[in-house]
C-alpha cells in the first residue's frame, strides 16, 4: 500500500478511545507473549481439557507462519471457548499495519499500530539466492516505540522515547511477517533486532520474544537466525554474557574514539568505547559466537584514515566482523552518506589487521535506512529553526569532537 496516509490507517477499536486522553492500552495480554504453562493453567482453571491450550498455540504459531489474528480463525474452539479466550486474550497485539513495497519488491517497510496508538516500525528484506547462499528472508523489528538513545543520525533517535514494547507486540510484528510471506510462499530465515528502540534497555521483554521465536514448540526459528543489536548499554551486554548464547549479538560501534562517539551514540558518555568493546570481547570469548560491530559512515565526520587506523587498533585480534554502512540521510541532520571510495579505504584499512569486513552498498535495503523513518514522516517535519538550530549544534559538536581526536 505506498503512500498510504495517517487518515487512511484503520482506527484502533471503537470503545477504546476518549476525546481527551488517546487511545488506552489494550490489557488483554497477547497470546503470541506468553509462556505455555499460563495458558494451559487459565484453561485448566475453567475445567477446560489440556488440549485446549495445544490448539490455541497451534492458532497462533501455525508452524512459523505467522497464524491466526482474532478467536473466530479458530475454527477447533467451541464458539463459546473462543468468545472467552477473544475477552481474556489478543490473537494480535498490532491493530493496524501500512506496509509499502520498495527497491523493486525486495524490501517492504510496514508501520504497525498498537492499541494505545503508539507507531513502530519493521521492515521485510528479501535477499536471492546468490553463489552458495540461500534465498534469506529476513524481517527487521523494533523493540520499543521511539529510543531514548537519541543518535543525531537516526530518524528513532529524532523521535525520543515513547514506550517499550510488550512481549507479543515483538512478537508480533515477526508473526505479521511471516504471514505475509506465507502468502507468497515463502518463509522467514532471520530476525533483527535493528529497528526502533534499543533492545538492552527493554532486555527482559526482548529475552521473552526471544524464547518465544526459537522455542521449536511456537515460532521455530533457530537462536542462530537471530541478532540483537545494541548501541552499547554495558550490563545488558554482560547480562547476556552470563545467559550463555542466545543470539547473535551486534554492536553499534560507529567510533573507536570517545569523543566522536561521545556524539555519535550519547550513550557513550555512561558507557565509553573501550568498556563496550571489552564487554563484547568477553561476550565473544564466553559464548564462542563472534560480534557483529556495525559502524555506519558518515560524510567527514567519522570515515577518516585516522578512524580506520583507530578501529584497527581496538579490533585488531577479536572475534568479530565489521559491517560498514553508508549512512542513509535523514531530515533532521547535515549529514550523507560517504563516498563509495572512502567506505572501500576504510575496510581495506581494517582489512590490513586481519578484520574480516562487510560493506552493505545496497542502502535502499539497509536496517538503519528503514526504521524509524516511517514514524518519524508521520510525527512531521519540524519547524525549519528548529531544524536549522539542530543541524548548526551538530556540525559545531562533531567539528569540536574532530578537532579533539586530532581530525
Ligand atoms: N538501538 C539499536 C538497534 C536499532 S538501530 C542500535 O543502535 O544498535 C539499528 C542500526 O541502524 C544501528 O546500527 C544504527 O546505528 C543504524 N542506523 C540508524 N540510523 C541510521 C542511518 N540514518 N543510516 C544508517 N544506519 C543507521
Ligand atoms: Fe536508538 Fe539505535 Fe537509533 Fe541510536 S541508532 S537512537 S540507539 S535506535
Amino acid at each position: 500500500m505506498p503512500g498510504v496516509t495517517e487518515a487512511q490507517m484503520p482506527d484502533a477499536p471503537s470503545g477504546s478511545t476518549s476525546p481527551t486522553a488517546g487511545p488506552v492500552r489494550d490489557p488483554r495480554p497477547g497470546l503470541s507473549g506468553l509462556e505455555p504453562d499460563v495458558l494451559s493453567a487459565w484453561f485448566a482453571d475453567r475445567s477446560q481439557p489440556g488440549y485446549r491450550a495445544r490448539q490455541i498455540a497451534d492458532a497462533v504459531w501455525a508452524g512459523g507462519s505467522g497464524g491466526a489474528q482474532a478467536g473466530a480463525e479458530v475454527r477447533t474452539l467451541p464458539a463459546a471457548l473462543r468468545d472467552e479466550v477473544d475477552a481474556a486474550f489478543r490473537f494480535d497485539t498490532l491493530t493496524a499495519t501500512d506496509v509499502r513495497p520498495g527497491d523493486g519488491g525486495q524490501t517492504e517497510k510496514a508501520l504497525h499500530r498498537l492499541s494505545d496508538g503508539a507507531l513502530v516500525e519493521s521492515v521485510l528484506m528479501h535477499y536471492p539466492a546468490r553463489g552458495a547462499n540461500r534465498q534469506r528472508d529476513t524481517v527487521c523489528i523494533s523493540s520499543q516505540a521511539g529510543c531514548a538513545v537519541g543518535c543525531p543520525f537516526c530518524a528513532t533517535g529524532e523521535l525520543g522515547f515513547s514506550r517499550d514494547l510488550e512481549t507479543a507486540e515483538i512478537v508480533d510484528q515477526v508473526r505479521a511477517a511471516a504471514r505475509r510471506l506465507t502468502a507468497s510462499g515463502r518463509r522467514l530465515t532471520n530476525v533483527v533486532f535493528m529497528g526502533m528502540g534499543e533492545p538492552l534497555l527493554n532486555l527482559d521483554r526482548v529475552l521473552e520474544a526471544v524464547t518465544a521465536l526459537s522455542d521449536p514448540h511456537r515460532f521455530g526459528l533457530g537462536a542462530r537466525h537471530i541478532t540483537v543489536s545494541t548501541s552499547g548499554v554495558v550490563p545488558g551486554i554482560r547480562r547476556l554474557t552470563a545467559l550463555g548464547p542466545q543470539f547473535t549479538l551486534a554492536v553499534s560501534l560507529h567510533a573507536a574514539r570517545d569523543p566522536l562517539r561521545d556524539v555519535l551514540v550519547p550513550l557513550n558518555r555512561r558507557w565509553p568505547v573501550a568498556e563496550v568493546v571489552a564487554a563484547a570481547r568477553d561476550h565473544a570469548e564466553v559464548t564462542g559466537r563472534r560480534i557483529s560491530y556495525e559502524v555506519t559512515l558518515i560524510d567527514g565526520v567519522n570515515d577518516t584514515p585516522a578512524d580506520a587506523a583507530a578501529m584497527a587498533d581496538l579490533l585488531r585480534g577479536d572475534l568479530c566482523h565489521v559491517n560498514l554502512i553508508p549512512m542513509n540521510p535523514v531530515a533532521h541532520t547535515p549529514w550523507r552518506a560517504s563516498p563509495m571510495d572512502r567506505i572501500e579505504g576504510f575496510a581495506a584499512r581494517l582489512r590490513q589487521d586481519r578484520i574480516a569486513v562487510t560493506i552493505r552498498r545496497n542502502r535502499g535495503q539497509e536496517i538503519g535506512a528503514a526504521c524509524g523513518q516511517l514514524a518519524a514522516e508521520r510525527a512531521g517535519e519540524p519547524a525549519a529553526p528548529v531544524v536549522a538550530r539542530r543541524r548548526e549544534l551538530l556540525v559545531r559538536d562533531s567539528a569540536a569532537a574532530l578537532r579533539a581526536v586530532g581530525g
